[in-house]
């Protein structure tokens, strides 16, 4: 397994509940891992935990793994090796990333990459003219392609893992389909795991092969793409769901989730939840979620999951929810009659332009 969150918690001093709490996650080489969910529920804060960038007086319990290797642990030249070999984070504002007086060749040079490697690297993502580029300044390059030269910058040291951070919000949908192909074909080529953030759930649920949903800095849902979309089972999700417009499907009202999401200064008796579930019961108010196993592998942070028998008569434990088949990561929609939105379908038909004007 390439990236293994175990019952991580993340405490921050002077917050009344922990910013991440009891986080479980998983990501395969050559998977691609949506992590969705409203502002301030942990995702960002997940992605950091891999880098080893948790803020400096955060307290972290439980583990973190990447390729093995306990990141928790790691300090000094160690932690900096892992963050410019192992793991890549790609922001959503590529100008933030990028010294504006700096040439772009410097910036893919201070990554590790020589000449060569550095216009090798913009023709892979789909630069024209790579030598010319290298001599640009940011200022020359439009949001897309500045976002490809940072995706340039993440890969030139051939990470094991790639995180993504609502890389492609900022972009025009255009070149938000070009990026994400040429992201998948990456992946593909280089058997990296892809660990993706977003808002858009239709994007997630065409784009990944597996999703996690997050909500107070905790996993309420795990499910493979496709029945993440057509069968959700956490009153959250089936909420975001519902409030998330869908191309083409002009006749549905969109509802939104009740209340605001909760901040640092909210403590919860209970499932977190409660406040703005529509389904919520009186017990509720005092039921610790933990992740409930569902009948098609996934698990669901809610007490009204219908229980899960033991379907082998050992009373043995289920692989963990999303673990990759021995022959390769599960990939959204195998063997499912999952209904396909307009999203799915654009997603799955786009196609990589190597060459932008
Ligand atoms: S445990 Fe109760 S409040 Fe929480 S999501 Fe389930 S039904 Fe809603």
């Amino acid at each position: 397994m390439l990236l293994t969150l175990d019952h991580l918690t993340v405490r921050l001093p002077g917050a009344a509940r922990p910013v991440l709490d009891d986080v479980t996650l998983r990501v395969a080489a050559g998977e691609v891992v949506g992590l969705v969910g409203e502002s301030g529920s942990g995702k960002s804060t997940t992605a950091k935990a891999a880098l080893g960038l948790l803020p400096g007086r955060a307290a972290a319990t439980g583990t973190v793994r990447v390729d093995g290797t306990d990141v928790l642990a790691l300090t000094g030249e160690e932690l900096r090796r892992h963050r410019a070999r192992t793991v890549a984070m790609i922001h959503q504002d590529p100008r933030a990333a990028l010294n504006p007086v700096r040439r772009v060749g410097d910036f893919l040079r201070e990554r590790g990459a020589d000449r060569a490697r550095a216009a090798e690297l913009l023709d892979a993502v789909g630069l024209s003219d790579p030598e010319r580029r290298l001599r640009q300044r940011p200022h020359e390059f439009s949001g897309g392609m500045l976002q490809r030269v940072v995706i340039a910058g993440a890969l030139a040291a051939r990470p094991r893992l790639l995180l993504a951070d609502e890389a492609t919000s900022a972009l025009d949908v255009t070149t938000q389909a070009e990026i994400l192909a040429l992201l998948r074909g990456l992946r593909a080529e280089q058997g990296a795991g892809l660990l993706f953030i977003t808002h858009d759930l239709h994007l997630a649920a065409a784009y990944c092969d597996r999703v996690y949903v997050m909500y107070a800095g905790r996993v309420v849902e795990e499910r493979t793409a496709a029945a993440f979309f057509a069968a959700p089972a956490h009153p959250y999700t089936r909420g975001l769901l519902a409030c998330s417009p869908t191309l083409g499907d002009t006749g549905r009202s969109l509802t939104p989730v009740p209340g605001r999401p909760p901040s640092l200064g909210d403590v919860f008796p209970g499932c977190p939840f409660a406040p703005r579930c529509r389904e919520a019961e009186p017990d509720c108010e005092t039921w610790r979620p933990e992740a409930l196993r569902l009948p098609d592998g996934g698990a669901s942070a809610c007490r009204r999951t219908p229980a899960q028998p033991s379907t082998d008569g050992t009373g043995a434990e289920k692989p963990l929810p999303g673990t990759p088949r021995a022959d390769g990561p599960a990939r959204a929609g195998a063997g499912t009659t999952a209904p396909r939105c307009a999203e799915t379908a654009a997603v799955e038909s786009m196609t990589v332009h190597r060459r932008t004007p």
